[in-house]
């Protein structure tokens, strides 16, 4: 089979970007050389690697879990199916953590529920120093190292436990988290590829999809600097009850920021006393 034969077969399944992305894995061909070798035949095998992953992705499996890359802040990151896959809105929390951090000299900044490392390489890349992390997934740990060192050239200060527990007697001055949010519902509508995630890092706990949410508030103050900052991503229906929580457990500054889409996407608070 010829490439322009494989290139229209793949067409007709899935769309342009994905046939020129698996084509590239399969044939080793980049996007130009599809078409200046248009005619060049292809062994059995690079053709039947094509049509395996193009059955991948149509059962689902979103397309940074076949590439196992995708970036982030510019930055490229491994993706397993461990790990959930860094999205733009979240950009918008390494952002407001930045904002934060330049008030400082040099902060201690802690990333908690990091999963992929994201968002502490994202901070370590621009404030040019040391983000620790941490996570309950021994194998998402593993990736966020990985991913951390790749980008960093250094090993992070990266633990591994539920929430808090392997930062007992520390304080950080800025603690940034993504953590599982999702409701069950939300959860059981969203679509396929979202569904190749981990669970255990999308669903949040509770009717509300604020179960860790508010351990996370209720356990930070221990672990944060007087003026210290907690800044949390969640969903544009939950910023409401997420600032209340802060607020209850005495929180001070509390705002909300919208993400690239225009969505209220992170909470952040001030610990003052
Ligand atoms: N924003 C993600 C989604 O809707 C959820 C991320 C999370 O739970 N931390 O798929």
């Amino acid at each position: 089979m010829r490439v322009r034969e494989l290139k229209r077969e793949l067409l007709a399944r899935i769309d342009s970007l994905d046939v020129r992305i698996i084509m590239r894995i399969a044939t080793g061909l980049d996007d130009i050389h599809q078409l200046t070798e248009a005619d060049t035949s292809l062994s059995d095998s690079e053709v039947a690697m094509a049509r395996e992953l193009v059955e991948r992705r149509l059962s689902g499996t979103p397309m940074a879990y076949i590439t196992g890359e995708k970036e982030f802040y510019g930055l490229p990151f491994r993706v397993t199916k461990d790990v959930l896959i860094p999205r733009p809105d979240t950009e918008t929390l390494v952002d407001i953590v930045l904002g934060y951090a330049r008030g400082y000299e040099n902060p201690r900044i802690l990333d908690l529920c990091t999963g992929s490392g994201a968002i502490a390489t994202a901070l370590a890349h621009s404030l040019g120093i040391p983000v620790a992390m941490s996570d309950i997934s021994e194998k998402a740990l593993a990736i966020a190292s990985c991913n951390y060192e790749r980008n960093i050239g250094a090993a992070p200060d990266a633990r591994l436990g539920s929430l808090f527990e392997p930062w007992r007697g520390e304080r950080f001055d800025i603690i940034a988290t993504n953590p599982p949010y999702l409701t069950q519902s939300w959860y059981e509508e969203t679509d396929k590829d979202v569904k190749a995630e981990p669970s255990l890092a999308l669903l949040g706990g509770d009717e509300d999809g604020l179960g860790i949410i508010r351990s996370i508030i209720s356990l930070s103050p221990d672990y944060l600097n007087e003026g210290g900052v907690l800044a949390i991503e969640c969903d544009y229906r939950q910023t409401e009850s997420c600032a209340r929580i802060l607020r209850n457990e005495g929180f001070s500054e509390i705002a909300v920021a919208k993400d690239a889409a225009g969505k209220e996407r992170v909470v952040h608070g001030t610990r003052l006393s």
